[in-house]
């Protein structure tokens, strides 16, 4: 079976490849190359439905659609859906990254909490929609550190890991695609998949 992947962050692209490969190694997944719609949600499930129905009804194809963020919490949620172009429409991960560790100069652990968020949309071209959500808790570190990853890895320290404070980027892409917000969205589209 074939699904498009309506994302053309090439990270994001590995790493839902991997995930799929790891609970659905029948599936092909598709890069979707076509119009790319508006994001105009103010939610991460308006905003990867928006990707996801404009990929299914352009290639005709089941549809996956991942939009995800990093929320802080003495921020109230944000950056969230801004994730992506925080410090402007660059779209710049390092940018993004040093202006939040600036926004969090003066906050000390334990109130450094945040957590990343992964909402899945698919949409089949028949019209079915579906949403499901991965979260993972963490806090953020005050200087970035490690190389792997994309996007705010580099200051984010997962819960639950007994004394291990080493960032996501200081993960190996295997580490990190078993326990990601986006492995915990697809462990909740397992059920769906099954069903198509
Ligand atoms: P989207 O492509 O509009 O969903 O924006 C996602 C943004 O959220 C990325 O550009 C990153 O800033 C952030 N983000 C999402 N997932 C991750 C992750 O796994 N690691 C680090 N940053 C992430």
């Amino acid at each position: 079976m074939q699904v498009v992947l309506a994302t053309h962050n090439a990270h994001k692209v590995a790493e839902i490849q991997a995930i799929i490969a790891r609970v659905r190694p029948d599936i092909e997944v598709i890069s979707y190359d076509g119009p790319e719609p508006v994001e105009d949600g103010i939610t991460f499930a308006e905003n990867a439905l928006i990707k996801a129905r404009t990929a299914a009804a352009h290639t005709g194809l089941i549809a996956l659609a991942d939009d995800s963020g990093a929320s802080v919490d003495v921020l109230g949620g944000s950056p969230g859906v801004f994730s992506a172009y925080w410090a402007g429409h660059a779209k710049d991960d390092a940018a993004n990254m040093l202006l939040l560790l600036d926004q969090l100069s003066d906050i000390k652990d334990p109130h450094r909490t945040a957590q990343y968020n992964s909402t899945i949309a698919l949409v089949t071209p028949a019209g079915a929609e579906h949403t499901v959500e991965g979260v993972w808790p963490g806090r953020l570190a005050t200087a970035p550190r490690g190389a792997g990853g994309f996007g705010y890895d580099p200051i984010f320290i997962p819960d639950g890991q007994d004394g291990d404070e080493r960032t996501v980027a200081e993960w190996t892409a295997e580490e990190k695609n078993a326990v990601s917000h986006r492995a915990r969205a697809f462990v909740a589209l397992e059920p769906l998949l099954a069903g198509l």
